[in-house]
């Protein structure tokens, strides 16, 4: 059984894109079958992925406009297997103006779960990265997922910010676009080295959402290696195998296999 995960969240800067590759890759290593698909137009999965988001071709952007423009479409031609032994499925700029032509085409919602439908039978996690928005190709992501994984930054009040994409994630239920959309948990982000603040703030977030919703144990803390992976084009569990970071995203991967 495959499970389509999106990472989601309406702000930037929390680790949705950072979460993505580091669970593909700790998955991958784990041998599941992982498909990492760039729903953002600016690209950066496809280039911490080790693609360049300005060159790739075709990207989710050729196969989406074909829908769009109601043309024959080739996902498969779109997946690339990277280094690290998860496939991708890339973005480019051009994907913000999909999102606009798809403002006025059939099942706006639906089309990118009508194109994943025929891959993600080949894998075992298909995650998708979304933009920080919750404009329509986040609604196409939430569309086609079982679960939704929303990272936040560990810090007081940042818990807040959930509460927007927990009331979108309702309303894709509610509106019957996807009735049995679950949210797989809440994953703590770019935790401060103070540990008492760290707990803190997880307590609160437990405390406001662990009834109904799972937090994740493992905490990502900060490390300056996470940017410098980037900047290699490479998962940190790829680019610094042994650091703390990338176990973290291991026990992540572990803790997602769990239930
Ligand atoms: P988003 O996709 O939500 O916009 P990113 O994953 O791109 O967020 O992360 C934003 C920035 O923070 C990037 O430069 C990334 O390298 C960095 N980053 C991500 N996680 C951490 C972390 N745990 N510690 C320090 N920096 C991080
Ligand atoms: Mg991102």
């Amino acid at each position: 059984m495959t499970r389509t995960i999106a990472i989601a969240m309406q702000k930037g800067g929390v680790g949705k894109t950072t979460t993505t590759v580091n669970l593909a890759a700790a998955l991958a290593e784990m041998g599941r079958r992982v498909l990492a698909v760039d729903l953002d137009p600016q690209g950066n999965l496809t280039q911490h992925a080790g693609l360049d988001p300005d060159r790739v071709s075709p990207t989710i952007y050729d196969a989406l406009r074909a829908e769009v423009d109601g043309g024959t479409s080739d996902l498969p031609a779109a997946i690339y297997r990277t280094a690290e032994g998860f496939d991708l499925l890339p973005s480019q700029p051009e994907l913000s103006l999909v999102e606009v032509a798809l403002i006025n085409s059939l099942s706006r919602e639906r089309v990118l779960a009508g194109l994943l439908g025929d891959v993600t039978p080949a894998y075992d996690y298909v995650l998708i990265d979304c933009n920080p928005s919750l404009g329509l190709l986040v609604i196409n992501a939430l569309t086609a997922a079982d679960s939704v994984l929303i990272p936040i930054q560990t810090e007081y009040l940042a818990a807040r910010g959930a509460l927007m994409i927990l009331s979108t994630i309702e309303t894709i239920r509610r509106k019957r676009l996807n009735p049995h959309l679950t949210v797989e948990g809440i994953l703590l982000t770019m935790a401060d080295a103070r540990a008492t603040l760290t707990r803190d703030v997880q307590e609160a977030v437990q405390q406001q959402y662990g009834r109904d919703i799972r937090i994740f144990t493992t905490v990502v803390r900060r490390s300056v290696r996470f940017a410098e992976s980037a900047a290699a084009g490479q998962s940190l569990v790829a680019y610094d195998s042994r650091s703390a970071g990338a176990n973290a995203y291991r026990a992540i991967a572990k803790e997602l296999e769990k239930n």
